[in-house]
């Protein structure tokens, strides 16, 4: 068989749902919720590595203070499992474990200094985008299943995720690009 064969039968088949899988939005939304919690209880772990092998001050200081953000939005999350009567147990999310990954395998392949930092605000960015999207669709969801309080602590995280992003750009584009830049023609 060509090996484009076996990609189209691949891309073309289509997911028998488990047993397990969720019947409704709202079971859609409980399984969302435990897979961010998830991803964020990882960050928790994970950012401060990155704070670590960051040189630029600003940056260590936008990450440190991303930690704390964090954990602030861990017990946010708590706090909706709690109002929709839920538990509040995690469910491995494979993105936020690859994207961590990602951001680990990057810092490994480069050295101390500014193409590093360049590479944790690259890491880092992607991170805070997955989680944008993700706190979105939750905001989404909690509105359409009449949940306004769950959907306002929702849209408080997102709003945080979205200056962190911001905060990441522009120390970026503020000065280390063009440090690593520099790097560049030495
Ligand atoms: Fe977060
Ligand atoms: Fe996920
Ligand atoms: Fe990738
Ligand atoms: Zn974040």
């Amino acid at each position: 068989m060509k090996k484009t064969d076996t990609q189209n039968s691949k891309s073309n088949r289509k997911v028998a749902a488990k047993s397990s899988a969720a019947s409704g939005l709202r079971e859609l939304f409980i399984d969302e919720l435990k897979d961010i919690v998830y991803a964020e209880r990882a960050l928790v772990k994970a950012l401060p590595k990155m704070a670590k092998n960051a040189t630029e001050p600003k940056l260590i200081a936008a990450i440190e203070e991303h930690v704390k953000v964090t954990e602030g939005q861990v017990q946010r999350l708590d706090q909706v499992f709690e109002l929709l009567g839920e538990s509040n147990r995690g469910k491995k999310c494979d993105a936020m474990e690859g994207l961590i990954k990602e951001g680990e395998s990057i810092m490994e392949e480069t050295e101390a200094g500014p193409v590093r930092d360049a590479a944790i605000i690259s890491a880092s960015q992607k991170i805070e985008h997955y989680e944008i999207a993700s706190y979105g669709t939750l905001v989404a969801f909690a509105k359409t299943l009449g949940e306004d309080e769950v959907a306002s602590l929702l849209e408080a995280t997102l709003a945080e995720e979205k200056e962190a992003d911001t905060l990441l750009t522009d120390s970026a584009y503020n000065s280390i690009n063009f440090e690593a830049a520099e790097e560049d023609e030495n």
